[in-house]
């Protein structure tokens, strides 16, 4: 079979790899109908050292269940499933509390080890708390709405949450990324008051607006900061959400929640430590966050995905095909395109 292997920074390629194949009782094999590239592509695409044996790529992909082993009991073969970006059992005492990312028996897809979800097909394990099926077909108008439940649309989800957004409240928005614009989605989701994306793209500030975001602030750094000031009469937002993960952005996002407030941050971080810790400490600042469970959020974000509540998969500009892989990663670091979707 062929998938996307990355070599070093800048070298992603797609070649004939082993084929996927059931090799756990607990495994599923799924044959990829669609998946995507991430944001969280592009830290090693930018900064991966040259290796021999490259590091198989993507995590976040739709497919047919194949076949699955003789302990799997949840999918069969014949089900369109949708994956999350991290597998886990489902079972453990994590998993029981919605933490599936910290799942005991659990693991994240691709490596030199598991196959990625940027090739032609998985093997899934823990196929019973991995996988959900979907109740459409594999070519559903809904398919790039629902290819964001693996990892972006439950990411924004998770930042609104760990930043505590519920009815009322103001809330900003750190990065007008995938994740970011689906942030804007979950605030309005949970019933925010005012939405501020901190963006500069006149496209991607077009879709936050679509989605719900009430004022844009296009500044950086301390500009920024004193345009949300600005919005919320000296105050800050009840809520940030910071979905980059560099120095900069957590230093906004901190700057920019309110004393008693809440920062969600689910950029992977870029720097070992969180910026200002004494103003936060003062000022009685949540910091939460990180990767999102994503698999506790798909049975909630799904109905309103069929319904046509929330549009996340908005966020797709570009399409293209397993051979148009490197070409969309080099899209995507451009910022080009804001997250691109592949076909099979
Ligand atoms: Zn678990």
């Amino acid at each position: 079979m062929r998938a996307t292997v990355m070599y070093g920074a800048g070298d992603v390629r797609v070649e004939t790899v082993p084929d996927a194949r059931i090799i756990e009782p607990t495994d599923a094999l799924v044959t990829v109908t669609r998946a995507c590239i991430c944001g969280s592509d592009l830290w090693p695409y930018n900064a991966m050292r040259p290796r021999e044996i490259g590091n198989r790529m993507g995590h976040e992909f739709i497919g047919l269940v194949e076949a699955v082993g003789r302990e799997v009991r949840t999918v069969k073969r014949g089900d369109l499933v949708v994956a999350p970006f991290a597998w886990s059992d489902g079972t453990c005492e994590f998993c029981q509390h919605g933490l599936q990312t910290s799942c005991l028996h659990g693991g994240w897809w691709g490596g030199t080890e598991l196959d990625g979800g940027q090739g032609e097909a998985v093997r899934v394990p823990q196929a019973d708390g991995t996988l959900v099926a979907l109740p459409v077909g594999a070519d559903h108008a809904l398919m790039p709405s629902l290819l964001t439940l693996t990892d972006v649309m439950g990411t924004g989800h998770h930042a609104a949450l760990a930043a505590r957004v519920s009815p009322g409240k103001t809330v900003a928005v750190v990065g007008d990324g995938a994740v970011g614009l689906c942030g804007v989605i979950a605030a309005r989701r949970l019933g925010a008051d005012r939405i501020i994306m901190l963006g500069r793209h006149p496209d991607r500030i077009a879709l936050a607006r679509d989605f719900g975001a009430t004022d844009i602030v296009s500044a950086r750094g301390e500009t920024a900061i004193e345009g949300v000031r600005d919005l919320t009469g000296g105050l800050g937002a009840h809520s940030v959400l910071e979905c980059v993960g560099h120095g900069e952005a957590m230093l906004t996002a901190v700057s920019i929640a309110r004393p008693g407030g809440a920062v969600g941050r689910v950029g992977v971080p870029q720097e070992a430590a969180i910026p200002n810790a004494g103003p936060i400490f003062y000022a009685n600042i949540t910091i939460a966050g990180g990767p999102a469970p994503v698999r506790a959020y798909i049975e909630e974000l799904l109905p309103d995905i069929l319904d046509g509540r929330i549009q996340p998969g908005r966020v797709f500009d570009h399409v293209t095909n397993l051979d148009g892989v490197p070409d969309g990663y080099r899209a995507m670091n451009e910022r080009t395109s804001i997250k691109v979707m592949i076909e099979f």
